[in-house]
């Protein structure tokens, strides 16, 4: 099914470029980028902005009770699922302007530029904007998504707290976006999530679309080290339970699993919390986040051996005990051939030179993975630079993927 110029059919980049740089000033950092966390005033502004964006281009929007926003382009067969394009509006504490952003704000670039040229598609289009992607905030990443898969339930989602304390579920309401439809449990035709690389593979080869075939798979571990307070001058030596030194033991072992598996390898400690973490006390509790990730699964699943028998070791010697309290994977769900081959054919067709490329970073598109085929794209970042102000793109680094978004979209769209 085709329609009039179809193929011939662009985005409007500076419209695209416009529309970005009217959200990079909804929340501004400190260096020039973003401060956006989700459910703050200034995500509140921002998803505001985004569905007065979509109304006016004749989407309704419609919000889930995790505050995921979609916006919906009728099919001309309604009763089929939709093609979804998604990413997030939130940012890092220091974020950038394009991280997520270009991928929920190319969804409505198409939606325009299907409308401008009256190009209907048989199957609904809907753009998602999913909430808490970065867990800047609200721990972990990518929350809202999860829960729409289903790894998660609901009261999970409402429940996670910010380090005041303040639960996702209060500040929903605060802001207003605690909607009324149910979260994920329904048919969804495809997943499609246009993202910037943040890493400098694309920018370093001048290359403008990253086929995404998949990710590194992710392992993550919250441990709990448990020791036992005590004076830090009288108690000898022998009798100490430092939990601060398991956790700084446990800080460099898993550094050095990283360098034994570089370069795919990376291994790291990203936080340690410590109590009661005052002068004079041998700490009694520590708290450590660990994150090892790798592109093949089974390498990655060895890490995690080998990041038990470090645990071990640090029990002796540090005289603790320790504590799995969380622990995470993702990333080994895989992408939808069929889909990645529409970003592939879309990207040929349109002349634009592209490879193909694994996510390092976590995205929605791995929770939509679980429940729907799903393809992701790159756009270069300068340098690889994100999760800083600093985080740049270069509108004619950005144009090439939204287009191939669009292309593989409506061929999906409108398959019979
Ligand atoms: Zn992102």
């Amino acid at each position: 099914m085709s329609s009039p110029g179809e193929n011939t059919l662009r985005i409007d980049g500076p419209r695209l470029w416009s529309t970005i740089m009217r959200s990079a000033e909804v929340g501004p950092g400190v260096a020039g980028g973003l401060r956006r966390l989700a459910l703050s005033d200034s995500d509140k502004e921002i998803r505001d902005i985004f569905r007065d964006w979509c109304e006016a281009a004749g989407l309704p929007v419609t919000v889930d009770r995790l505050g995921n926003m979609f916006a919906r382009r009728e099919g001309q067969e309604p009763g089929l699922p939709p093609v979804m394009i998604g990413s997030h509006l939130d940012t890092q504490i220091a974020g950038g302007r394009f991280d997520g952003i270009v991928g929920v704000l190319a969804g409505l670039e198409i939606a325009r530029t299907l409308n401008d040229r009256g190009v209907q598609t048989r199957r609904p289009i809907e753009i998602v904007n999913w909430s808490n992607e970065e867990g800047a905030r609200f721990a972990p990443p990518m929350s809202a998504s999860s829960v729409f898969a289903g790894v998660n339930n609901l009261a999970w989602g409402l429940g996670r707290t910010d380090a005041e304390g303040v639960t996702f579920g209060a500040e929903l309401n605060r802001i207003g976006y605690a909607g009324p439809l149910p979260v994920g449990g329904r048919d969804i035709d495809a997943y499609f999530e246009l993202h910037i690389e943040q890493g400098p593979i694309l920018d370093q080869a001048k290359i403008p679309v990253g086929v995404v075939t998949g990710s590194y798979a992710v392992r993550g571990f919250v441990t709990d080290v448990i020791g036992e307070t005590s004076h830090a001058g009288p108690t000898p030596m022998a009798a100490r339970k430092n939990a601060l030194v398991g956790a700084a033991m446990i800080a460099v072992g898993v550094n050095d699993i990283g360098w034994k598996y570089s370069p795919d390898g990376k291994s790291t400690v990203t936080r340690i919390e410590n109590w009661p973490n005052l002068v004079g006390i041998v700490p009694s509790r520590a708290q450590v986040t660990v994150d090892m990730r790798h592109p093949d699964l089974e390498t990655v699943k060895q890490m995690g051996a080998e990041f038990m028998a470090l645990l071990e070791d640090v029990r002796k010697r540090a005289n603790v005990e320790t504590a799995i309290a969380e622990d995470w994977s993702y990333g080994a769900e895989g992408f939808d051939e069929s889909c990645v081959a529409l970003v592939r054919d879309a990207a040929n067709a349109l002349g634009h030179e592209n490879m193909d490329i694994l996510s390092q970073a976590g995205h929605d598109a791995f929770n939509m993975a679980r429940v729907t085929p799903t393809a992701m794209i790159f756009c270069p970042c300068t340098d690889g630079i994100t999760h800083n102000e600093a985080e740049n793109c270069l509108a004619e680094d950005v144009f090439p993927s939204v287009d191939v978004l669009m292309h593989a979209v409506l061929n999906r769209a409108n398959r019979l």
